[in-house]
């Protein structure tokens, strides 16, 4: 069990808070670098809608510039409703993330849909595109800016007609980056206690410098599936203030240190958080790139 996946989320949660656009041939650019230096499961984009996140208006180019170039690669989208997953199966995607918040208040916000909604919506996608991967993104898992912290019971109650209709991977996510370790063992312990067949995944913020620390006290409790972003780019447009993810460079060199196999060349991944500090409208490189963000559809 010294093997652990990281899944680079920076082409799209990252990319999503920076509100210049950020050319196609730049974020292909990036994406490669990703694959060269050995990252193997990459989020490209999100298929939202472009008013919502003119950033992401090229979902459907970029995505089929992917697959067509890589073909065999673990590329996946975000996606929000049914014709989002349509652009995804129509661009070469296997794969889609489907994002729901725990909280009603933050899927209001986030996705503008009620939680009943939101789940009529996965039933359409799950009917449409059977033959497709999907893993819920919990947004707000660990607490929300508007309805605080929820029990272990809220989420299990939450979780039950996702695992009822068939949803076999979960990614938990701390959106506003609020967990703590002791929270992030206790929330896992539950989930695989109710739901033992579950395939988990964690996606931590690093608001408050606490991302690594989160992301290795899920490690350490078994989890094998961790999200992160280049440069630590990306935030909450929801949580004044909030900012940064978890810089995968920097996860990524305490796992090869602490013995975990890897395969991930760290050299190459600050070279290219480098890169991209300078390539990317506003971007500094400081091993997190802090940017406002603006838009919604954050997991
Ligand atoms: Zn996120």
């Amino acid at each position: 069990m010294r093997n652990i996946e990281v899944y680079e989320v920076g082409p799209r949660d990252g990319f999503q808070s920076v509100g210049e656009y950020i050319p196609l041939e730049t974020k292909f650019q990036i994406i490669e670098g990703l694959l060269s230096a050995g990252i193997e499961h990459i989020q490209i984009t999100s298929f939202v809608s472009p008013k919502s996140i003119p950033q992401m208006k090229d979902a459907k180019d970029l995505a089929s510039k992917c697959a067509k170039n890589h073909p065999g690669t673990d590329f996946f989208a975000l996606v929000p409703n049914l014709r989002g997953a349509e652009a995804a199966w129509e661009s070469g995607l296997k794969w889609i993330t489907y994002v729901v918040s725990l909280s009603e208040s933050h899927n209001r916000a986030n996705i503008n849909r009620s939680h009943k909604d939101s789940y009529t919506e996965l039933q359409k996608i799950l009917k449409t595109y059977a033959q497709m991967d999907i893993c819920l993104d919990v947004a707000t898992t660990f607490g929300c800016p508007f309805e605080g912290k929820k029990s272990e019971e809220d989420i299990l109650t939450f979780l039950k007609p996702y695992v009822d209709c068939g949803i076999r991977t979960v990614n938990l996510c701390d959106t506003i980056g609020i967990a703590n370790p002791v929270q992030v063992r206790n929330t896992i312990d539950a989930v695989r206690n109710e739901y033992p067949s579950l395939d988990l995944q964690v996606h931590i913020h690093d608001t408050r410098n606490m991302g690594m620390v989160n992301t290795l006290a899920a490690i350490e409790h078994g989890v094998r599936k961790v999200q992160s972003t280049l440069g630590g780019l990306g935030g909450c447009p929801y949580a004044p203030g909030a900012s940064g993810n978890l810089a995968t460079e920097d996860l990524v060199f305490m796992l090869s240190e602490m013995g975990y196999e890897m395969n991930i060349d760290v050299p190459k991944m600050i070279e290219l958080s480098k890169y991209q500090a300078e390539a990317v409208p506003k971007g500094k490189f400081s091993g997190h790139l802090y940017t406002v963000a603006e838009g919604n559809c954050n997991v």
